[in-house]
């Protein structure tokens, strides 16, 4: 049986990947694209493009297009993805194809149009199915989601955080933050500032998360610009600070969990316990994080395999079964 061609879409706000059936993982790069401020051109996408961000290159502005999971600038997501596609030579090939593109539950009716519009530059007449992420987040956490059981899925991403659970492949219980990865960027930035007078870029930030995450006990390298100054200055900066500026929005995260833990419908709870909290999205690699939630939860949590392209992984399964219908 030949398959019908079809492509896989997780259009997140931190990076986008695309899969396609047969080839598998074909894009994995950050959701951003720079464009030439005089002629609109296209400069450069994906990874080119965000390791310009914030670095003011005269003449050009990178976008990411996605704002808290959702579209915020639908043609820049259109152009980024259309070329994302045509990097993966596919555009041809999806002739009345199937694309299955993924969208943050907590998503408008407004925001998944807008999502649907975009995917819709995968044109010459390709069906789209949107699928609620944390459906595709437990199928590439290993649930078995035919079978109607239960699951607790946990997807911490750049923009928003998508807490969930599932009976089967519908959503019993969801709640959607707009925060993630990105706040807790920003919380340590701000943080640096205030304590330690050093003005310090997206990318120092997200590194110190990386590596002290909720830890305690040591420090962590970062340069930065003296606040007052203006001049370039190194500085060792204490995991208690980053553990305190993280401390906001983990607490939201965590009460989130235990909201959505207090109301289970009886008859799910024991494939809860059983199967566990799983944490997925880049988020989910806080260390400590897990352990966090475990304590709060009362029941057992863990990062599952390769959380980054969990929800891909999911969305090529859920894509695959939808052609074999
Ligand atoms: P999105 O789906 O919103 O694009 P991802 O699931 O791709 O997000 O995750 C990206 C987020 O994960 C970023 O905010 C990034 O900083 C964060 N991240 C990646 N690795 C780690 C890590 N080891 N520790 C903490 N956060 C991480
Ligand atoms: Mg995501």
């Amino acid at each position: 049986m030949r398959l019908r061609p079809g492509v896989a879409i997780d259009l997140g706000t931190v990076n986008t990947l695309v899969s396609v059936t047969g080839r598998g993982l074909v894009i994995e790069e950050p959701s951003a694209i720079a464009v030439d401020r005089a002629t609109n051109g296209v400069v450069a996408i994906g990874h080119e493009a965000d390791a310009l961000s914030g670095k003011e290159p005269q003449g050009i502005e990178v976008i990411h297009p996605l704002r808290d999971g959702v579209i915020a600038d639908l043609d820049a997501a259109t152009a980024m993805l259309q070329h994302f596609l045509r990097r993966a030579r596919l555009r041809r090939g999806l002739l009345r194809g199937l694309a299955v593109v993924c969208v943050p539950s907590g998503a408008t009716w407004l925001e998944r149009r807008s999502l649907a519009a975009a995917a819709s530059a995968l044109r010459p007449r390709c069906a789209v199915q949107l699928v609620d992420e944390p459906v595709a987040a437990a199928a590439g956490a290993g649930f078995d989601l035919a079978a109607g059981s239960g699951a607790f899925i946990v997807d911490i991403g750049g923009g928003t955080t998508e807490v969930a659970v599932l009976a089967g492949g519908h959503l019993v219980r969801a709640q959607s933050l707009r925060l993630g990865g990105n706040a807790m960027d920003a919380a340590i930035g701000r943080a640096i500032k205030a304590d330690l007078g050093l003005l310090v870029g997206r990318n120092a930030a997200r590194s110190l998360k990386m590596t002290l995450g909720l830890g305690e006990d040591t420090t962590g390298e970062a340069v930065g610009v003296d606040a007052v100054l203006r001049t370039p200055r190194v500085e060792q900066v204490p995991a208690q600070l980053v553990a305190r500026a993280l401390e906001q929005p983990i607490a939201a995260i965590v009460a989130a969990v235990q909201e959505l833990l207090s109301d289970i419908p009886p008859n799910l709870a024991e494939d809860v316990v059983r199967g566990k909290i799983r944490l997925a999205g880049g988020g989910a690699l806080l260390p400590g994080l897990a352990s966090r939630i475990e304590a709060a939860a009362g029941i057992p949590a863990f990062v599952v395999d390769d959380p980054l392209r969990c929800v891909i992984r999911g969305a090529a399964d859920i894509l695959e079964r939808a052609q074999q219908l």
